[in-house]
């Protein structure tokens, strides 16, 4: 691939500069309204949902573009759009698999952040083992009757619409038997309860259904398509494209070197140390590695290649590195990454009182990436068995063959 940037590419950075220095918030978005408002004007200006089709309220724009504008937005520090599992993974699902009107009446609302979605999808023995759901729907002719629990759900508190996974058939194999629906969180049958983590925060949730109301004109796909949609919307999941958060980590890492020149150990600067000089040029190595990894994804997203199975060596890298990088700025801060502010911005909006980031906090929160979407372990088998196509089981007794 070709890693210059265009001319017109160029032009467009300037533009989109020239837009961000002029309009980012000055003050701290605290509320969700503010961050709603927020993420009308970004919209307004073309900067969300840009892949997305013109017909369903989307830009149209390049890959190349959303990437600028992802660069843009980490280099200013400007906040994140929000109702990102909507707009990145939940909204491209019903592109490709539900009805017009599905489509009509859902898409545009949710690129302009009026309603918020979530995902229904990991239950309390049904995480890695998804196809174990035990989440009913059972069909009552006009809608389905939902009876379950899910845990985990991200953006939960906030959400009027969620992407459900159910049992609609508990008579065929585990995988069959699943549908795939949109359900309306707003309704008495739905309870949902924040989760408050290690940090303070509550970016997710318990969600009990009982006696829920599915409608059948939100049943998305056939009845026992549920798997196939879901292995859809996990494509998107971890294979977006990830060179916003490389020029966040490159932000950090400069943050990290001007600690490490100001912060002193011993009566000298850290920076002089050899071992934290080590440390350094090694996390910017990595860094490096991830934003040719990150070049190739928008290589591959540019030439309209959807993301595959392949997408999980992607998340598998850049989520392994996250974890690596906080633990080499804690081993470096010390005691001070617990007081120290990061530039980490959470997508996902904060429904309780938690305290603003530190390096401490985004240490903590890198630890979610390997488990989020499939946790590492898992990427490593689906990278074993459909990109390498190795055994999905290896008996002792054909190894010693
Ligand atoms: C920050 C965050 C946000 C999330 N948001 C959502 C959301 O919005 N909606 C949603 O539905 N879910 C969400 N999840 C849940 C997430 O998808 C699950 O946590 C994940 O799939 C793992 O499932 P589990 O927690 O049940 O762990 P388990 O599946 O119980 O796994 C426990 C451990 O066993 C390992 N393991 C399990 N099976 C295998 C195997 N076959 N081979 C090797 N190792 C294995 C795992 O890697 C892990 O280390 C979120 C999770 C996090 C951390």
């Amino acid at each position: 691939m070709d890693l210059n940037y265009s001319p017109e590419d160029r032009a467009f950075r300037a533009e989109v500069r020239r837009w961000l220095e002029a309009n980012v918030p000055k003050d701290e978005l605290t509320t969700l309204e503010a961050r709603k408002a927020w993420h009308r004007r970004l919209y307004e200006a073309g900067y969300v949902g840009m892949l997305w089709p013109k017909a369903y309220g989307g830009w149209g724009a390049t890959p190349m573009q959303q990437a600028i504008v992802q660069d843009e937005m980490a280099r200013i520090g400007a906040p994140p759009p929000i109702n990102g599992l909507g707009i990145g993974f939940i909204g491209p699902t019903i592109i490709v698999h539900g009805t017009d009107w599905q489509k009509q009446r859902y898409l545009k609302k949710m690129l302009t952040a009026e309603e918020i979605w979530c995902q229904l999808y990991s239950e309390p023995n049904a995480g890695s083992d998804l196809a174990s759901l035990k989440t009913r729907a059972e069909d009552q002719g006009d809608h389905f009757l939902v009876n379950g629990q899910k845990i985990w759900t991200s953006s939960g508190p906030i959400a009027d619409w969620g992407i459900l996974l159910a049992r609609s058939d508990p008579k065929v194999a585990k995988h069959k038997g699943i549908a795939c629906f949109l359900l309306h969180m707003r309704q008495p049958g739905v309870e949902v309860r924040p989760l408050r983590q290690i940090t303070g925060h509550a970016l997710f949730s318990e969600v009990f259904m009982t006696n829920a109301r599915a409608e059948t004109r939100d049943l998305i796909g056939r009845l026992d398509q549920g798997w196939a949609i879901a292995q859809t919307t996990l494509g998107y999941e971890r294979g977006a494209n990830s060179l916003g958060r490389v020029t966040r980590y490159a932000i950090a890492f400069h943050q990290l070197v001007r600690a490490a020149k100001e912060l002193r150990r011993g009566g000298r600067p850290l920076l002089e140390d050899p071992v934290v000089r080590a440390k350094l040029g090694r996390a910017w190595a990595e860094l490096e590695v991830q934003r040719y990894a990150g070049l190739r994804v928008l290589s591959a997203l540019n030439k309209g290649e959807p993301p595959g199975a392949a997408s999980s060596i992607t998340k598998l890298s850049y989520t392994e590195f996250e974890k690596r990088y906080y633990e080499t700025a804690l081993e470096i801060l010390g005691p001070w990454g617990q007081l120290m502010a990061s530039r980490e911005e959470f997508e996902e909006v904060d429904t309780s009182s938690g305290e603003p980031g530190t390096w401490a906090t985004a240490f903590l929160w890198a630890r979610a990436g390997t488990i989020y979407s499939g946790s590492s372990e898992i990427q490593k088998n689906i990278i074993g068995e459909r990109v390498l196509g190795l055994p999905k089981e290896v008996r002792a007794d054909r190894l010693k063959a």
